[in-house]
């Protein structure tokens, strides 16, 4: 099959590797659409992953082409999405059921291949079937749906009534709006640096621009100056969600300032999957997007054959044109 592998930080190729074997309890899937994530271009580029080579690629979504002799519940031709994390089932963490919290875990796309490639053979407990009405473009968003969804519920069972301030609107930035707007928030606005970024919130009826305050400001960016700013608003808490670009300096002012507001920060973390519930984030972002409480296709800004993934990738890295989410075809 033809899969883009990273063979060590900056050194991606495009070629031929082996379709990986199906095992006992295992689909195979035909990869339909995999998302980049943000935490990609810096894996790429700079970081590196686990172990080398590796085919990058969490979000995704495809079609089953084969089942192993022992699966029930799924068959080919069943369009699934797929939690990117394998847990370990034994650890304290994931006998609670919080397995991104797992100690021993394992991970699609950074610490296994993942699915910038034809396939990929996965687990049925991790697989979520999509409902009729979901595309498979959509469905291949489900984990940043599943992660804004988790972010908004650390803060609040309930958003009915509230102002939520959101700094950063990129892909994560959006879905977290739309979240917010389908939870019952009163107002919405999202600030960015970037006007492109803007005029799509915009074009999705959010506000933009700056508050003097909201009940939750909702980092999504990571950058140290988007924290501050949310720290700067929040009346009643600050959500943690966009991965540290930098060191943070707190100003005393600001400081005493979240003491005075008694401000709470929540640190969020991935997305909780179950494999039989219903009201997990995984299935409640599936079951959002069938019900079209949540409009993801507008954030789709390029869909690239796989072929053409490297220079996309390159172009993600550069900033060379405007993006939001993109889509790797395989
Ligand atoms: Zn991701
Ligand atoms: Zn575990």
């Amino acid at each position: 099959m033809k899969a883009v592998v990273l063979h060590a930080v900056n050194d991606l190729r495009y070629e031929d590797v082996p379709v990986p074997a199906l095992a006992p309890g295992h689909v195979k899937v035909r990869v339909g659409f995999c998302g980049v994530c943000g935490s990609d271009i810096p894996r790429i580029f700079q970081k590196g992953t686990y172990h080398f080579p590796t085919i990058c690629g969490h979000e995704f979504a495809g079609t089953i082409e084969q089942v192993a002799a022992d699966v029930t519940g799924f068959k080919a031709g069943d369009r699934v999405a797929v939690f990117p994390l394998l847990w370990c089932d034994q650890c304290p963490a994931c006998v609670e059921g919080k397995y991104v919290q797992c100690e021993n875990y394992d991970y699609f796309g950074s610490r296994r291949d993942g699915a910038f490639a034809e396939y990929l053979v996965a687990p049925t407990r991790n697989l979520l079937q999509v409902p009729a009405g979901v595309s498979l473009e959509e469905a291949a968003m489900t984990e940043p749906v599943a992660v804004a969804r988790h972010a908004l519920r650390r803060v609040a069972p309930s958003l009915v009534g509230k102002s939520v301030a959101i700094f950063g609107a990129g892909p994560i930035g959006l879905i977290v709006a739309q979240w917010a707007r389908a939870m019952g928030a009163a107002s919405i606005l999202l600030s960015d640096l970037i006007p492109q970024k803007l005029e799509m919130a915009r074009q999705m009826g959010f506000q933009t621009g700056k508050p003097d305050s909201a009940d939750v400001a909702v980092d999504a960016a990571g950058a140290p100056a988007a924290l501050l700013a949310a720290m700067r608003v929040a009346r009643r808490a600050v959500v943690l969600l966009g991965n540290p670009a930098g060191d943070l300096q707190l100003p005393a002012a600001l400081w005493s300032q979240l003491m005075r507001r008694e401000v709470t920060l929540f640190g969020t973390w991935n997305s909780d999957y179950s494999v039989t519930g219903t009201d997990d984030d995984w299935h409640a972002a599936l079951a959002a997007m069938a019900a079209k409480q949540l409009d993801l296709q507008p954030l789709i800004s390029h869909r690239v054959p796989l072929a053409d993934a490297i220079a996309a990738l390159r172009m993600m890295k550069d900033g060379k044109e405007f993006y939001s989410k993109v889509l790797i075809k395989p």
